[in-house]
């Protein structure tokens, strides 16, 4: 039977997913409060799957941690952001002044503002993809979980993260990051977006129209001015995997 379709191994897989949660390092409060706020069960796992992956990688959750609320307002104003504002500035300026953007009236845009956890939790909610490789890990998933012992213990946890994290490695990642871990969550990361007479042309999506508009490459060029007249990389990208060519790392300078 479909692990989907039988309640007793829904439970099984539940509970599995919670054992495995206890081998992540952060606050495991913190943990269900998320999974909380997801209310779909594939978009669970593969949020689940992103954490015990970015463990395994050997990356820190403490570095890239959503802020806080609290901590969002007090950035908010600080010299900090107005730094990060004067660069995305100088590069907007740069990017309208190119004559094949102005020829069309494109006009670059972004802001200087950290993505709260909550935001990346309605992103990853609406996400298509993290449905998508949710659904086939819960399948993955399905076909081996019945071997399990019903009471987990260490080592069928242990192999159970194994299996959502090495063995289903072949599944790409979502195009969302995993609530919290997202680089926008600390402002280290910039979307930049283009607007025509008013209108938003170009947004967070559609790479291949950013290419074919030659915006992906006047934004490069503009970057490029900018790391040039700062005398280091401000920003670095566009980011490759996944395929965003308006998705910029932002590099404050160092304190
Ligand atoms: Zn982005």
């Amino acid at each position: 039977m479909k692990l989907d379709e039988s309640p007793e191994m829904n439970a099984k897989l539940d509970t599995y997913m919670t054992w495995a949660a206890t081998k992540l390092i952060f606050d495991f409060d913190v943990y269900c409060v998320v999974m909380f706020k997801i209310p779909n069960k594939f978009r669970r796992l593969a949020a689940l799957r992103g954490y015990l992956r970015f463990q395994a990688a050997g990356k820190d959750f403490d570095d890239v941690w959503a802020w806080s609320s609290d901590e969002i307002k007090a950035f908010k104003g600080s010299e900090e952001q107005k730094t990060a504002k004067a660069f995305i500035d100088k590069v907007r300026s740069a990017f309208d002044a190119r004559s094949e953007m102005s020829a069309k009236s494109y006009k670059l845009v972004a802001r200087a503002k950290p993505r709260s956890l909550e935001e990346q939790i309605k992103l990853w909610n609406n996400n298509g993809s993290a449905k998508t490789i949710g659904k086939k890990l819960w399948d993955f998933v399905d076909n081996k979980l019945a071997e399990y012992p019903d009471t987990p213990d260490l080592p069928s946890v242990e192999s159970f993260v194994k299996m959502i994290t090495e063995e289903a490695k072949n599944l790409p990642a979502a195009t969302n990051a995993t609530p919290g871990l997202s680089a926008h969550g600390h402002l280290k990361a910039i979307d930049f977006h283009v607007t025509q007479n008013g209108n938003k042309v170009l947004h967070s999506g559609g790479a291949d129209y950013w290419r074919s508009t030659g915006a992906d490459d006047a934004l490069k060029a503009a970057v490029t001015t900018v790391n040039n007249n700062s005398g280091r990389k401000v920003f670095d990208g566009p980011l490759k995997s996944p395929d965003e060519p308006w998705h910029y790392s932002y590099i404050p300078a160092e304190a």
